[in-house]
């Protein structure tokens, strides 16, 4: 049956642990240790059809080139996270942005990437606006989605929607 590696990349802090926690275990994990780099697994129906998804929950280590570029030779499919209050992730999403597409040009893939906006549910300190992300992501041809890890808003929408795009490539 179906099966595929998701990456999950992005800078320090955006939420990428919390999104798999509450993607796999519905639960917000208040203080996930940021130097946890972890696989896990889950079994999801999308569009009824059923998908083995192996997540691949990066790191603070892949500021590193190297590693970085581990990561992004192993996804099928990544969920680029950045915070919706942090302007230097926003920035860092544009960089691995680039860097996705260097690699991808490297080896003659096309390997779909969806952005995400995360912590939406902190309105008032936000720094990115809906229409600063919905550019970079098109600049990329990458679909955009906002998520809450902390609120379980879009999360599922967000690997369903990466499923979908993986299906397509
Ligand atoms: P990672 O380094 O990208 O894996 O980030 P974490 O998942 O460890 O989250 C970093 C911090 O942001 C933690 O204190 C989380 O509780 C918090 N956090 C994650 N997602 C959200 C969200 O959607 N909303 C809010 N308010 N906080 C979040
Ligand atoms: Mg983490």
């Amino acid at each position: 049956s179906e099966q595929m590696k998701i990456v999950l990349i992005g800078g320090g802090s955006v939420g990428k642990s919390c999104m798999v926690s509450m993607f796999i275990q519905e639960k917000f994990l208040e203080d996930y240790d940021p130097t946890i780099a972890e696989t896990y697994e889950k079994t999801l129906k999308v569009d009824d059809i059923p998908c083995k998804l192996e997540i691949i929950d990066t790191a603070g280590q892949e500021e590193y080139r190297s590693v970085r570029d581990k990561y992004i030779k192993l996804g099928e499919g990544f969920l680029l996270v950045f915070s919706v209050i942090s302007r230097s992730s926003f920035i860092e999403s544009k960089n691995l942005h680039e860097a996705i597409q260097r690699a991808q040009k490297l080896n003659h893939l096309q390997v779909p990437a969806v952005t995400v906006a995360n912590k939406t549910d902190l309105q008032e300190a936000r720094t990115v606006s809906t229409e600063e992300g919905k550019d970079l992501a098109q600049k990329y041809s990458s679909t955009y989605i906002e998520t809450s890890a902390k609120n379980n808003v879009n999360v599922r929408e967000a690997f369903e929607q990466i499923v979908r795009e993986v299906r397509k490539s």
